[in-house]
């Protein structure tokens, strides 16, 4: 392997969100007495005497360390101890080989690979324990931490903010617009749904999600409206590349509610027939071994086709004081890209959700809970 930066042993993180897979923090950039990365040492025989650096640092300031600049403007992503995990080195090799040579540059989310210190992990693990004990940590979560064997992490791209903040609690969402991170799933209907469904494999998982979550079950009157974060709007995705472009624009509303109709107007404008939208589109179609002809179960060959359907879309909305010209300057990136394996009982766990999808009428819309949710998904319109 190449050598790779190294962060600092004394290097400041700060929790930020987690799925199942990964943890990502924000980096706390150093006071100027301090420095975030160390030189590291695996990298001097690399540029040693006998190697001239790489020309872009020759500008740099020489007080600073250049390794600085690498984490400026982004977050650090660590891997969890879970079964289905893979060491960020196989991850980073199936990434630029199989998904990086699909996309352009501005197209994704920038991620670099670096070593993490053995220390920062098990700091952050103590974390995670005192997180649990102050109920700071999703209750789903809890139990699961960090890969102590795992010497690599990633940084991305930080969307979360246009600055490089030292102090990340007190940027106020007014101050730097909306960024949302959607995951729209499945653009094309699953080549194993019924013929005449009346919902997309995207409604007709949520349909089904829904009904198994307890609060849908006990049909309580007396819960109080829930606010929704952008990030977890409900909408059909068939909508987000449809030809209509009221199609977007209600899908803008139903992910910002509370926006005024001439901003939506605006965004739905700069999100209709969107060309990365619509690459993604095509690489579904194009990739397209899902559903009930998924990959073989057990199989530990990795799955493009469900990457592309578990990615994230990242939009980057600046703020209303800044809006002149906001279609022009809206930032939409993809992200999450690392390949999915199909090992380790994922591929039957695929195959297990899209059966009962297929048997249990969720895609014809026939189940009792269905009714409400009529008229959501663009096939049942
Ligand atoms: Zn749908």
């Amino acid at each position: 392997m190449e050598p790779l930066p190294e962060l600092s042993p004394a290097i400041k993180l700060d929790y930020l969100a987690e799925g199942g897979a990964n943890i990502v923090y924000r980096i706390i950039l150093p006071s100027t007495e301090e420095q975030a990365l160390e030189p590291q040492p695996s990298e001097l025989p690399y540029y040693g005497s006998s190697t001239p650096p790489p020309t872009e640092i020759d500008d740099i300031n020489p007080d600073i360390d250049v390794d600085i600049n690498i984490t400026s403007g982004k977050l650090l992503r660590l891997r969890k101890n879970v079964r289905y995990g893979l060491p960020y080195h196989d991850t980073a090799h199936d990434f630029q080989t199989q998904v990086r040579p699909l996309f352009d540059d501005e197209e994704l989310v920038d991620q670099i690979m670096v070593r993490v210190p053995a220390s920062v992990i098990q700091r952050c693990n103590a974390n995670l324990h005192e997180r649990e004990r102050l109920r700071k940590r999703p209750a789903i979560r809890c139990g699961v931490y960090l890969a102590e064997d795992e010497p690599l992490g990633m940084l991305v791209t930080d969307m979360t903010t246009t600055t490089t903040a030292t102090t990340p609690s007190t940027t106020s969402v007014a101050e730097v617009g909306h960024i949302v991170e959607l995951k729209p799933k499945w653009f094309i209907q699953s080549p194993s749904a019924p013929s005449k469904a009346r919902r997309c494999r995207t409604c007709a998982l949520r349909d089904m999600k829904r009904a198994d979550s307890p609060p849908f079950n006990s049909r309580s009157s007396t819960i109080a409206p829930v606010v929704i974060p952008p990030g977890k709007a409900q909408f059909c995705p068939l909508d987000l590349t449809s030809s209509d472009k009221k199609d977007m624009q209600r899908t803008i509303r139903q992910i910002f509610p509370s926006l005024p109709p001439e901003r939506i107007d605006t965004i739905a404008g700069a999100l209709y027939q969107h060309p990365i939208l619509q690459k993604l589109l095509s690489l579904q179609r194009i990739h397209n071994d899902v559903g009930l002809n998924g990959p073989p179960s057990g199989s530990k060959e990795t799955s493009l086709s469900m990457t592309l359907r578990d990615c994230s879309i990242f939009l980057k909305i600046p703020s209303s004081t800044h809006f002149s010209n906001v279609q022009a300057r809206i930032d939409i990136r993809l992200g999450d890209l690392d390949l999915k394996s199909a090992a380790n009982g994922k591929a039957e766990y695929w195959l297990n959700i899209e059966k009962r999808l297929i048997d249990e009428g969720w895609y014809m819309g026939t189940q009792a809970s269905q009714a409400g949710t009529e008229g959501e998904c663009a096939l049942s319109r």
